[in-house]
C-alpha cells in the first residue's frame, strides 16, 4: 500500500465521451474511483491535451513559447473543473497551479501542497512545471520527487506496456516489469517522453502504467497490486 502517490491524468482522459473539452461525467467517475482508495495521500498532475498541446499549435506565426503557454492554460481549465467535480462528489480537492493565474487558482507552493494533503485533500496540480518546452509527464516526475511520492501512477488507455504495438501485432506481449533503461531504449515504448523517463531513472522514482477505465484499478494501483506495468531501476 502506497502512502502518497502521484496520479498522472492526461487531458484526453477528461474529455470522456466528447472529441475534446471536459466531460464532467468522466470526472465524477474518476472521483468515485479515487474515493475507493481513501487512505492514501493523492496528488493529481493534470494534462491539457483535450484543449491544446503546444507542439500542435505552433507555426503560422504562433511561437512555441506562446503555444506552450496555451497548453499550460489548458491544464488550468482542467484542474479547476476537476476540483469542482471532486468536491461536489464529496472528495475534498484543491487546484494549485505552477503557471500563475491568480484570479483562477492558487499558485502551487510546496508548503501549500503539503498543508492540503495533511487536511486529507486531493491536490490537483496544473500548469506543468510552469515553463515551456516541457510536458505534464516531465512535470509529474518532478512533482513526485518534490513531494516524495512513493510512486507515480500513470493512467492510460492500455493495460500496460507491450513489447510491440498490440493494435498491430497479435503476438505482442505485455511486460509486467521493466527497467528505466529498457523503457528508454525500446523504440516501441512511447508511454512517457524521454525527458520524464530520464528524470525518473536518475532518481529511481517508481512508475506504474495502468489502464484507467477499469473499475477498481486506481485503488488497486495505490494498494500496490500488480496491475499494468511497473517501471523501476
Ligand atoms: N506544457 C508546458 N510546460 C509544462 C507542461 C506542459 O509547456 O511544464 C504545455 C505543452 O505545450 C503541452 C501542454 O502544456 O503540450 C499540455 O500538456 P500535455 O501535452 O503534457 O498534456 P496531456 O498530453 O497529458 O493531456
Amino acid at each position: 500500500m502506497y502512502k502518497r502517490i502521484l496520479l498522472k491524468l492526461s487531458g484526453e482522459q477528461l474529455q470522456g465521451q466528447f472529441d475534446g473539452g471536459f466531460d464532467a461525467d468522466r470526472a465524477a467517475w474518476i472521483a468515485d474511483e479515487i474515493k475507493k482508495a481513501t487512505s492514501a495521500e493523492i496528488i493529481v498532475m493534470i494534462g491539457g491535451g483535450n484543449y491544446a498541446r503546444g507542439a500542435q499549435l505552433v507555426g503560422k506565426g504562433v511561437q512555441r513559447v506562446t503555444a506552450d503557454n496555451i497548453g499550460m492554460m489548458a491544464t488550468i481549465m482542467n484542474a479547476v473543473a476537476l476540483a469542482d467535480v471532486f468536491n461536489s462528489k464529496g472528495l475534498a480537492a484543491r487546484a494549485l497551479t505552477n503557471l500563475t493565474l491568480d484570479q483562477v487558482a492558487d499558485q502551487f507552493t510546496h508548503r501549500r501542497a503539503l498543508s492540503h494533503l495533511a487536511k486529507g485533500r486531493v491536490v490537483i496540480v496544473a500548469g506543468g512545471i510552469g515553463r515551456p518546452y516541457l510536458t505534464t509527464d516531465t512535470a509529474a516526475v518532478s512533482l513526485a520527487l518534490e513531494l516524495e511520492c512513493d510512486a507515480i501512477l500513470k493512467a492510460t488507455k492500455v493495460d500496460g506496456i507491450y513489447d510491440s504495438d498490440p493494435t498491430k501485432n497479435a503476438d505482442a506481449k505485455k511486460l509486467v516489469t521493466l527497467t528505466y533503461q529498457q523503457a528508454l531504449e525500446q523504440p516501441d515504448v512511447k508511454i512517457m517522453d524521454k525527458a520524464a523517463l530520464g528524470l525518473a531513472l536518475e532518481h529511481t522514482q517508481p512508475l506504474v502504467v495502468f489502464e484507467l477505465l477499469q473499475l477498481g484499478n486506481i485503488a488497486k494501483a495505490i494498494a500496490g497490486e500488480k496491475i499494468g506495468t511497473t517501471i523501476s531501476s
